[in-house]
């Protein structure tokens, strides 16, 4: 059965109307393709090299489609290596018990593995100093090494024959009617275009979509808020049985109150708060440890109304996350027994953003239904990940946190397909689905199986010359199941 088959007898062309109705459409002037030298020329291209776009290329081309991914940056991983985002979310089901994100997903930990570059989440427990002591919905997450990730994506891609192309970056669609037939890059030698049999848009932000008209919301809709943004940064030279001595006796005192969480250090953020050294917009501070005992990932700045398609809005973040992980490096060295001598080892890239695009489809994946654990026919991706809205309260602190009690839900391949937009593929964070759904498989291990998902279709309709709205997505998920992957 294929998509429009599904659609009718689904009834879920209906969101189809609501859609069309959107206020934000694409409105920018296409102009640099007549100036840009006609450089490449490659049967599938995809834009974002983040954990979804990576997956996305080797999937393709591990079935013999030639394929180039780009990406605006110096190396593969996106949040995982530029942003020090960190660690996996967990892969299993609710209950803990099995491994339901695999194929390439499991892949990438396994090579990290064997380099030393992260530890098995089978090894993991939720309410250990590795999930920031948080208790619910973080059982088995995987830490790894960002720098060990960039190198297992290069070899990945490099074995699979994918052309990867960095300091890329997407500026425009080359479109035929309402097909997309290629993309306009800025890159150092100037303005060039690439001739793509089809497209995936992995860019996290949707922009390949919205520049070929698909049509998009900005975050949610109903409160007009995306996700804050956060700055992550990595600390060593960190005492960390001193640390775990001064936490784990606190553990009784973790708490959630109005959607603000007092959890780790909240009894040292306190303090420091009284001693008028403490400014930021939250009462407790997440940190993780790392591969390595004395290294620790700090997910603690947050910054408010942070734009990704602003160049002057994610500027004002960046410099604002800077100045926070300085307040927090004091804080740890004069607050935190255990990390007095804590150095900095780095801060990410590229400010880490959660939310901002999300294409609709003429199916747009509904919160509910991964609340009540749906696993629709199409389901290309099965996850227990929680669902997860940072600030969804609109005060500095709140949130919406709701692990899932059903065992898992699925993601339809309907959420991969645009509207308006064909020979186009949506993968990772901007997929169709509501900005509450999104929070929950926005994380890296489903992105990842979103990405694998998305380029074994793209290979799929380039070897039948079919569209993605088409495919008979049977076949898809054979041939994912083939690939590894776990779909029940
Ligand atoms: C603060 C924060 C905390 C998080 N915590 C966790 C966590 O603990 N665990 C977890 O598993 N996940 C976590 N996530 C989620 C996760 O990191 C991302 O949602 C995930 O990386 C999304 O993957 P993606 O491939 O869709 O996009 P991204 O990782 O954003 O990758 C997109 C890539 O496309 C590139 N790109 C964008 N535009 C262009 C363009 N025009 N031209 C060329 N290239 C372009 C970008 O530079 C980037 O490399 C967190 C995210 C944030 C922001």
């Amino acid at each position: 059965m294929n998509r429009r088959e599904f659609f009718s007898t689904a009834g879920t062309i209906a969101a189809a109307g609501a859609v069309s109705s959107l206020p934000f459409a694409c409105s920018d002037a296409r102009s640099f393709h007549s100036r840009a030298k006609n450089a490449y020329k490659t049967t599938l291209l995809v834009v974002g090299g983040g954990p979804s776009g990576v997956c996305a290329a080797v999937s393709a081309a591990r079935l013999g489609i030639e394929t180039m991914l780009i990406d605006n940056g110096n190396c593969l991983g996106g949040m995982g290596t530029k942003g020090l985002v960190g660690p996996f979310m967990t892969c299993y089901d609710a209950s803990g018990t099995e491994m339901i994100i695999r194929g390439l997903f499991e892949e990438v930990v396994e090579r990290l593995i064997a380099k030393g570059g992260a530890i098995h989440p089978s090894e993991i427990h939720q309410g250990t100093e590795f999930t920031a002591w948080i208790s619910e919905g973080h059982e088995h997450c995987t830490p790894f090494d960002a720098e060990l990730l960039k190198v297992v994506y290069d070899e990945m891609c490099a074995e699979a024959g994918v052309k990867v192309l960095y300091h890329a970056s997407f500026l425009e669609p080359v479109m035929k009617g309402s097909r997309i037939v290629g993309a306009v890059l800025l890159t150092p030698s100037g303005v060039e275009a690439v001739e793509a049999g089809m497209v995936i848009d992995a860019t996290g932000d949707g922009t390949v979509a919205y520049r070929a008209g698909a049509p998009a919301v900005f975050g949610d809709p109903d409160s007009g808020r995306v996700q804050p943004a956060s700055l992550f940064f990595r600390m060593n030279n960190i005492d960390t049985d001193a640390l775990i001595a001064e936490v784990v006796p606190h553990l009784p005192e973790f708490r959630r109150v109005n959607g603000v969480s007092y959890r780790c250090l909240h009894w040292r953020v306190a303090e420091a708060e009284a001693a008028g050294e403490w400014d930021l917009a939250r009462k407790s501070v997440n940190i993780w440890r790392s591969v390595e005992k004395d290294q620790w990932v700090a997910n603690c700045t947050r910054i408010h109304n942070v734009d990704a398609t602003n160049a002057q809005s994610l500027t004002d973040a960046e410099i604002e996350g800077r100045r926070q992980v300085q307040e927090l490096m004091h804080f740890f060295h004069k607050y935190v027994p255990g990390c007095e001598k804590a150095t900095l080892m780095g801060t990410g890239s590229t400010m880490g953003i959660r939310e901002s695009r999300h294409i609709h489809g003429d199916f747009v994946l509904p919160v509910q239904d991964l609340i009540d654990g749906v696993i629709p026919e199409d389901t290309i991706l099965l996850s227990a990940n929680s669902i997860d809205v940072h600030g969804a309260m609109g005060g500095p602190a709140g949130g919406l946190y709701m692990p899932i009690k059903k065992d898992m839900y699925g993601v339809p391949y309907r959420c991969l397909l645009p509207a308006n937009v064909s020979g186009l593929l949506l993968t990772g964070r901007c997929i169709s689905a509501e900005s509450a759904a999104a929070g929950a498989i926005r994380v890296m291990p489903p992105a990842m199986a979103l990405g694998q998902a998305a380029g074994t279709a793209a290979a799929l309709c380039l070897q039948r010359g079919c569209n993605p709205d088409t495919l008979d997505y049977a076949d898809l998920r054979a041939a994912l199941v083939r690939a590894g992957a776990f779909l029940g």
